[in-house]
């Protein structure tokens, strides 16, 4: 049996500095944020996932819609998929974002769901969450079956000779239109990142996802 640390950090600082002793950025990375868990614990459960330290943020303050000096909308990360999608600011101004998210999974798991959990969901490619296959993204250097097996929901655009995967998520596509922000608190500080640098395309790393990388 997989074992992990279980963390309930009381701020986001603490979050940050527990998060900050990831040891890799490369697959199965050592420490994985909990929020909604409607896909994380699927994908531990599948051993695709194996974190040794899981940190809980559902009780951090993140969970708020503000509206910024500017005119727009500052997300929290805990913002659940239901209440983003409902709030009626999101309904008259940016009614595409309200009708991405109503357009995934279900009632119960969009109840769950979170913004930034959303924004990382991992590919639904099917080699990708079955361990018995080999996958670029999972696993470096192991191949991608997918290229000349099951791909009708893989890219077609963006793609490289290592990985076809797509990212799986109805809002970030909104998101992407909307040319929203992502804000990133780590050690070194909070920085912005327009989210069309956000997401990396596969290129030969498939297995880095995002700009992301342990403790920045
Ligand atoms: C049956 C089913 C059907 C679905 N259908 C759709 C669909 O049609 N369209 C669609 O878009 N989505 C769909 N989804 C995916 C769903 O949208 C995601 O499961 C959900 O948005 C993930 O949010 P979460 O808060 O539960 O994330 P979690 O499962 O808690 O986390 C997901 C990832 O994000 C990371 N993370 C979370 N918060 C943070 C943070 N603050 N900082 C850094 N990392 C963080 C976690 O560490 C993890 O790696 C479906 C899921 C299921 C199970
Ligand atoms: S498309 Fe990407 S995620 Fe799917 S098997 Fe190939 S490398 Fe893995």
């Amino acid at each position: 049996m997989h074992t992990f640390e279980f963390l309930r950090p009381q701020d986001s600082a603490g979050a940050v500095r527990v998060a900050a002793q990831a040891k890799t950025a490369q697959q199965g990375a050592d420490v994985r944020f909990l929020a909604g868990g409607t896909t994380l614990l699927d994908l531990m459960k599948l051993n695709v996932e194996t974190p040794t330290r899981l940190i809980d943020i559902n009780r951090l303050p993140l969970a708020k819609i503000e509206a910024t000096p500017e005119g727009g909308l500052r997300i929290g990360a805990t913002v659940r998929n239901t209440d983003l999608a409902h709030h009626p600011v999101v309904q008259r101004d940016y009614v595409v974002l309200s009708q991405a998210i109503f357009a995934g999974a279900s009632a119960q798991l969009r109840n769950m769901a979170t913004t930034a959990g959303n924004l990382l969901q991992r590919t639904r490619c099917m080699y990708f969450r079955d361990t018995a296959m080999p996958c670029n993204k999972r696993e470096p250097d192991t191949g991608c079956p997918a290229i000349a097996g099951s791909n009708r929901t893989l890219a077609v655009l963006g793609t490289s000779d290592t990985c076809i995967a797509t990212n799986p998520s109805d809002m970030n596509v909104a998101m992407a239109a909307l040319e929203a922000t992502v804000h990133v608190q780590g050690t070194k500080g909070a920085r912005a990142v327009p989210i069309g640098d956000f997401h990396l395309l596969p290129g030969h790393t498939p297995h880095r996802e995002t700009v992301l990388e342990p403790g920045t």
